[in-house]
Parts: C-alpha cells; structure tokens; sequence
C-alpha cells in the first residue's frame, strides 16, 4: 500500500515538471509553498530561491494589484478568480524560456483556492498566451489589410474610393463608346471638424453612416454607384444621366440630409448637418477623363462652400472660360 501510494507521488512530480504552464501554490499567508519548473524558467528564480517567500514581497509590483485583489477574494470567499488577459496582459515579469529579457509572454491567469486539511491555498496557474495574442493580432490586421483591398468602405458599408475608381472609369469608357451621358457628383459634410470637435470621433462616425445610408439610398437605379470618395467626403456616378438630371437629383439627396434633422455644433454654419455639393457631367471634347470630371465636380464644391454651404453647384464650360 505504501510503496504503491508513492508512485503516484513520483508520478506527480515529474507531471509538475513537465507541465507546460506555470504552477504556484501559496497558503494563506501567501507564502509560496510550491513553484514547478515552468515558472522557474520563465522567471529565472529556481524553486528553491523562492519557497517560503511571501508571492508579494517576492513581486513588489504585484501588490495593490488585480492579481493580489484575485487571491485575496479567494482565499476569503473560496471560490476560483480568474484575470482578464486584455486587462492584465503580463502580470508576472516572466519571459521566454531561456532568453532573460526581452519583452514579458502574455499571460492568462487563474487563481483556485483549496483546502488540504485545515489549512486553506491557492493555485495559481500561468499560461504563456504570447502566440495566441500574436496570431490574433496577425489575423486582426490581415483582415484590415483584406478589406483595404476591397471594395467596400468598412465604416459605413458603401462602396470605397477604390470602386469608385474603378466604376467611374468603367462608366466613362461606356459613355464614350456609346456616346451616353454621365454625370458624378462630389459632396462633402459641412462643417464637419465642428461636429467632431464638439460631439467626438466616435459620434463623428455615427454619423457618417447615417448620411452615407441616406445618400446611397436615393440612388435607385442599378447602374448608379454611392461611394465614400474620402473623410466625410462622398460621391456618386450616375450613368446614363445628364447634367440636369443630375442637377436635380443633388438637390434632392441635399435637402434629403437637410430633413434627416442631424443637430450639428454650435460652431458649425447651420443647426442641422447639412452637405454641399458638386455636379459634373461627361462632354467627349471638354470633360472627357477622369481626373477632369473629378476636378469639375471639385472646383463646383469649393464654389458651393464659399457660396454658404448646404447648396448644390453645377459645373458649366463658362465657368472654366471665366477662370
Ligand atoms: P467644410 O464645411 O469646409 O467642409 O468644413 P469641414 O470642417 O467639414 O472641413 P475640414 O476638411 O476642415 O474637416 C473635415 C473633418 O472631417 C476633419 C476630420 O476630423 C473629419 N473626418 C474625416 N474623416 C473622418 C472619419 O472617418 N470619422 C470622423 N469622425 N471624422 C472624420
Ligand atoms: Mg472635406
Ligand atoms: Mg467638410
């Protein structure tokens, strides 16, 4: 009975040894009564420097910390504690295995009370979660870079700058081919660093995508593509329309986000969010490239803002001849 009772003990041994997570048991005086391999390596203190050390002597740096606050909660209430790794990403200064120094592995921490006998303790196990963290934050940022190579804007679902490129130059290659009319046109949020400033990015945000969903769905035909073009800057390309039409249809998503009652700042030109905007129109011998549209329907923004703001500014050939 003796001699098979202590091959489990042996055995115990060695299963600490090989752990691969860092054990500590302490008692209620929080003195560290047992310390496995694990946290020897990762530490650089053997377990024969610490045993018998108060854990928070030993780790002045741990006091007054979330993981003191954890085992004292369970060694009161008896019950396990387990630490946020996002809010305590590396209590313990352990690195990896044989490296000392460098920067500290991630750390997943939980805390379990027991009692041998009379006496109450405390597990305290470690694991390195350095390659889970990094491998999240890997995908995190691959899935960033996926979508900047995509098609849609990631804050307010719409179409991106590079779609709008890429149908704008799609459409005016149409148009010339076929002779048809396109028209673009460019807006851009009135006094939107106000907004920003007096309400904060955050609601800034909230509110791009709401004018960004109004924008879009007053574009009706398939054909028809709404685009975050930049910051709070949208446009949209209208195949198969001309200038007048277009005309028209940029009062209407004006005075449509006019009506969407949005209050601006204080400091901003009008109570409510309003946009300006820019109206170009495809002509095969005047405005026949991109970037010409793109700079006629700009040049209409800038006039529509230094006209006051909230308006719509169609480009005309005279314009560019009275330049
Ligand atoms: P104007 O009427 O002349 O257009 O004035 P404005 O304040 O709108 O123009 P300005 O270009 O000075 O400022 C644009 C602001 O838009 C500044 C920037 O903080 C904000 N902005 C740009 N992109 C974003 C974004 O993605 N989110 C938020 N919240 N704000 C943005
Ligand atoms: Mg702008
Ligand atoms: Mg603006």
């Amino acid at each position: 009975m003796t001699e098979s009772a202590s091959v489990p003990h042996q055995l115990s041994a060695r299963v600490l040894g090989l752990a691969q997570l860092g054990m500590i048991v302490i008692d209620a005086d929080m003195h560290i009564v047992m310390w496995n391999q694990w946290m020897a390596s990762r530490s650089g203190k053997s377990a024969h420097r610490v045993l018998g050390q108060d854990l928070f002597d030993l780790y002045g740096e741990l006091r007054g910390q979330r993981l003191e606050q954890a085992v004292l909660s369970a060694l009161q209430s008896n019950l396990p504690q387990t630490l946020s790794p996002s809010l305590n990403p590396s209590p313990f200064p352990l690195y990896p295995a044989g490296s000392w120094g460098g920067e500290r592995v991630e750390q997943a921490v939980s805390v379990t009370p027991f009692n041998e006998g009379k006496e109450r303790f405390c597990l305290i196990e470690v694991s390195d979660i350095s390659t889970i963290v990094g491998r999240e934050r890997q995908l995190r940022s691959q899935a960033e870079a996926l979508r900047a190579q995509s098609y849609v804007d990631g804050l307010t679902g719409i179409a991106n700058r590079r779609h709008f490129d890429v149908a704008l130059d799609r459409e005016l290659r149409r148009a010339q081919r076929n002779d048809g009319q396109l028209s673009l046109l460019l807006m851009d949020i009135d006094s939107f660093k106000a907004y920003n400033d007096h309400f904060g990015h955050q609601q800034g945000d909230a509110c791009l995508t709401l004018v960004a969903e109004a924008f879009a769905s007053m574009l009706q035909r398939p054909a028809d593509l709404a685009a975050r073009y930049g910051g709070e800057e949208f446009a949209a390309v209208l195949p198969d329309t001309s200038g007048e039409q277009a005309a028209q249809l940029a009062e209407t998503i004006r005075a449509k986000i006019a009506s969407l009652n949005i209050s601006h700042a204080p400091a901003a030109t009008r109570p409510h969010v309003t946009m300006s905007i820019g109206v170009a129109t495809f002509d095969k011998d005047r405005l026949n490239e991109g970037a010409a549209m793109l700079a006629a329907a700009d040049s209409c923004l800038y006039a529509a803002k230094k006209a006051g703001r909230d308006c719509v500014i169609v480009y005309r050939h005279q314009q560019e001849n009275a330049a």
